[in-house]
């Protein structure tokens, strides 16, 4: 366990490290309950330190971290030191004065695999051996110095029972392989890549594969490798697949190569993160590779390609370039879901994705932003690093590159991408690192704009419209303000990159200013303008009518917009904006209005009215279908959570969902007729594909008949049954099962039970049923919950699983969790104390669910903060939960 400490580590006190690790040697020997592990570490003192150091002393003590060790010898160059006098600790190993020139050091230390319920470190999974390092896991497995700016060649032998891991994968290309007495067998494995200890990973087990190979375009050939549990062979297909396609984008659109001979994944069930990127051996949540279409949904699909590919890119960006300390992991993780959804936008409807990846952002890192765990992109001091894998490290981290590259421009960002790869390879680097490439590629000063790293908070845009008939000037003002977040009361400006265009008659007006309120050339003609400063006007010459602004075209920044648009404005939007994520915003915006209006009704005690303009709109989007997919999405109203974030303050759920459940219910009775048609236009026909247009088809599908049923739920339970009961897919099997499940009632008994015998072998499949069950806004949920728990599919000690019921009820169930009398916050705290005992990790994530607690009205706030209050008063806290308690209770 690691020492309880009262002080945060602070990017300021950053130091290079004493001591270099060149090149590590391990002996892995895997045993189900008596791992051994020898390490042999050639060691010298870092020439960048100075000496003699401060301290006047001619070296520094070398400090190695472990975490939890049983050490069974140390030796200094070959002469073992006597454990009882080594300054030695399960969690330290002191050498005071190690010799000032190269050395090695030789550590045996005796593990217990089956015992590591953290998941952190060597651990199994079913019978398989496996780790998980990032971010101080290696800690766990041999003293050594666990930070990512040590970087070494590792060789690793790994030694097994034949019968019990015929598999044996570690980092890098195999050099020799053999069998050994008594049923034993071995393999060595050489990474020639200097990489970080949270790099490293072995696997050993009994597992099925899929093999292939990829041609990079130098020529290399590279073995890959896909590893599954027996009998799933054909389901890893698909990542395989996708694997191939990301490793060709990368070529073409980074020039970025495969630099290995092989290239391994390794599927796991038990898995605390989606999945790992580990030097040429991969490990994932089994999750985010098995897929067939009786198993998975098109969504499914989608984050498969995804995830595969975000691991693949790492061998850039964050493998041959790592990062200096954890306070820069923006650095490989924004840069790299940067590049992800680059790939996925090139794969799939680039629109669609963009208004997929806002909602996301929104959902998750907005709300982060908005409450007390808030934190910057790069942030300058942590208690706990493994709670900083957040929506704002990882998604506004790939907001943050996005707009560098709106600013400065596609030539100039691709030039300063080579550079910043020329430039940083084989090294740990810092974002400022990163941005002084982009610096120098656009020769501007990216000073300010680097505030986007440091300032935590979503700025919000105001902005306003004046029309002149007689100049026949149209003038924007927009203002920036940014609300105070924990530890940052006043906030600099940020550099917002704003797209704009303004609709006439005919469409896009030509933009052009002159004089005062002027626009530079390369904004005009660009469309993308620069708000520097807290306010920026802008006068457009030569407009011949009032026009309609559609501002921050494709979401240029990671703002809260607010622009007086009247419905008008918003329905010509909706119809006839150029830019397809401002078509879709206009629907959320003016959906989000009506919700908010009728949610203020609902409290004052009058029933919801109901507005028919924005059901016409909708009504003409339906009909004018030429994008099943972009359709879907404009069709899809802002989430219940995506309300209560509008609303910002005495959020009341109830009234939430049953606004938003009238508004459902007047389009499915208004659009009745559309969206059967819809429905029946649009119904399969062919094999599967989970292609883009094929989901996207099945998206608007499935849709229109979820508004359907809320309109009619009677007629409409009659065709979600029919569907149910003929599944062809996952995608449709489970549209089905989940608009049958916001009917209580018999039907949803009967086919939560059926669903459950026709997948009950499949985990990844039940894990989908627990959401759904999850997520019913009903006050038995709870009650359902509980049972659930004491299912035999269901166990405390797998991630996905405790993700799947409890953390679906946290994240999604807005009335249940948030009920009145506390009894969702009860049950989600007293559930992350139990789990802190087995996994504080995943327990702390959990625990995060009440990021919003603040904004909800007086009663429920009460409860939540007695919930927060309870657990923090609980003794022996893990350092993950604690933090999380201690942040959003500060
Ligand atoms: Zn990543």
């Amino acid at each position: 366990m690691r020492a309880d400490s009262a002080e945060p580590v602070r990017l300021k006190d950053y130091r290079v490290p004493d001591y270099l690790i060149d090149k590590v040697e391990l002996n892995v020997k895997l045993h189900p309950t008596a791992a051994r592990v020898a390490s042999r570490l050639f060691l010298r003192p870092n020439p960048q330190v100075l000496r003699p150091n401060p301290q006047g002393r001619p070296g520094a003590a070398l400090v190695l971290d472990g975490d939890g060790l049983n050490a069974l010898s140390v030796a200094l160059d070959g002469v073992e030191l006597d454990l009882a006098t080594a300054s030695l600790t399960p969690d330290q190993l002191t050498l005071a004065n190690p010799p000032q020139r190269d050395f090695t050091l030789e550590i045996e230390t005796e593990l217990n695999p089956s015992a590591n319920s953290r998941l952190m470190g060597l651990y199994r999974s079913g019978s398989a051996y496996c780790t998980q390092c990032e971010p101080e896991g290696f800690r766990r497995i041999t003293y050594f110095l666990d930070r990512p700016d040590v970087l070494s060649v590792y060789t690793v032998r790994v030694e097994a029972e034949r019968a019990q891991a015929p598999l044996l994968l570690s980092n890098g290309n195999l050099v020799e392989r053999g069998e050994m007495d008594g049923g034993r067998h071995y393999a060595i494995w050489r990474d020639p890549f200097p990489k970080p200890c949270y790099l490293f990973a072995l696997v050993g087990g009994d597992l099925g594969s899929v093999h292939d190979e990829f041609i990079t375009k130098s020529g290399r050939r590279v073995q890959l490798g896909i590893h599954v549990e027996h009998g799933k062979e054909p389901q890893a297909a698909y990542a395989m697949d996708a694997l191939k396609r990301a490793m060709a984008w990368d070529e073409t659109a980074f020039s970025r190569e495969y630099d290995l001979d092989v290239f391994n994944i390794v599927a796991v069930s038990d898995f605390n993160m989606g999945a790992m990127e580990n030097k040429g051996l991969n490990i994932f949540n089994d999750k985010y590779v098995l897929a067939s279409p009786a198993t998975a949904t098109d969504a499914d699909y989608a984050h498969i390609e995804a995830v595969i590919a975000h691991e693949y890119f790492h061998n850039w960006t964050g493998n041959r370039i790592t990062c200096r300390d954890w306070f820069q992991l923006c650095l490989k993780e924004g840069l790299t879901v940067f590049r992800d959804h680059e790939f996925s936008s090139d794969m799939r409807s680039r629109a669609v994705h963009r208004i997929s990846d806002v909602r996301a952002l929104r959902a998750a890192q907005f709300a982060e932003d908005a409450g007390p765990l808030a934190h910057s992109v790069r942030p300058e001091a942590y208690y706990e690093i493994n709670n900083f894998y957040t929506a704002t490290i990882y998604e506004k981290g790939a907001e943050v590159i996005r707009m560098l590259k709106v600013l400065i421009g596609d030539e100039a960002f691709a030039t300063g991408m080579d550079l910043y790869f020329r430039r940083y390879d084989g090294t740990a680097a810092t974002v400022e690192d990163f941005i002084s490439c982009f610096a120098e590629a656009s020769s501007r000063d990216l000073a300010a704009f680097f505030r986007w790293y440091r300032q935590s908070g979503t700025p919000l845009v105001e902005a306003e419209g004046a029309y002149d008939p007689e100049a026949r000037t149209f003038t924007l003002e927009f203002r920036q303000s940014s609300k105070p977040t924990p530890g940052q009361g006043v906030k600099e400006p940020f550099v917002i990159p704003i797209a704009l265009g303004l609709i006439g008659r005919d469409g896009d007006l030509p933009l052009k200013t002159g004089g005062e309120n002027g626009a530079s050339e390369a904004e005009l003609a660009r469309g993308v303008f620069e708000l520097a400063e807290e306010r920026r006007k802008i006068t457009f010459h030569d407009i011949p009518a009032r026009p309609v602004p559609s501002i921050l075209r494709g979401f240029s920044a990671p703002v809260r917009l607010d622009y007086p648009a009247s419905e008008a404005d918003l329905i010509a939007l909706i119809s006839r904006d150029g830019d397809s994520f401002n078509r879709w915003q206009a629907a959320q915006t003016y959906a989000s209005r009506l919700l908010m209006r009728s949610v203020a009704e609902i409290d004052g005690g009058r029933n919801p009215t109901q507005d028919a303009g924005f059901v016409d709109a909708l009504g003409t989007v339906l009909h004018d279908s030429a994008d099943p997919a972009f359709t879907a999405q404009m069709i899809a109203l802002p989430s219940e959570a995506d309300i209560a974030r509008d609303i910002g303050k005495d959020v009341d759920p109830d009234a939430i969902h049953a606004a938003r459940d009238a508004l459902r219910r007047a389009i499915g009775r208004g659009l009745a007729e559309a969206l059967l048609s819809v429905y029946a236009r649009l119904a399969e026909n062919g094999p599967y594909s989970p292609d883009a247009e094929a989901a996207g088809r099945r998206a608007l599908r499935n849709a229109a008949l979820d508004l359907y049923c809320a309109g009619d739920p009677f007629e409409g339970a009659r065709l979600a049954t029919r569907q149910f009961e003929t599944p062809d897919t996952m995608t449709n099997e489970f549209a089905a099962l989940s608009t049958l499940a916001q009917t209580p009632g018999e039907a949803r008994e009967t086919a939560l039970e059926t669903f459950y015998r026709r997948h009950q072998t499949e985990p990844l499949v039940i894990d989908k049923w627990f959401a759904l069950q999850a997520a019913i806004p009903e006050p038995d949920t709870l009650d359902r919950i509980k049972r659930l728990m004491g299912h035999s599919a269901f166990s405390l000690n797998n991630p996905n699983r405790v993700r799947s019921l409890i953390g679906a009820f946290a994240a999604t169930n807005q009335t249940q969790f948030n009920a009145a009398d506390g009894s969702g916050y009860e049950f989600v705290a007293s559930l992350v104390l139990d789990l802190d005992e087995k996994n504080p990790q995943v327990a702390a994530r959990l625990l995060a669910a009440f990021k919003s607690w603040r904004s909800l009205e007086t009663g429920r706030r009460r409860r939540a903060e007695a919930a927060l209050r309870r657990a923090k008063a609980r003794e022996n806290l893990s350092a993950d939960v604690k933090d999380i308690v201690d942040r959003s209770l500060a």
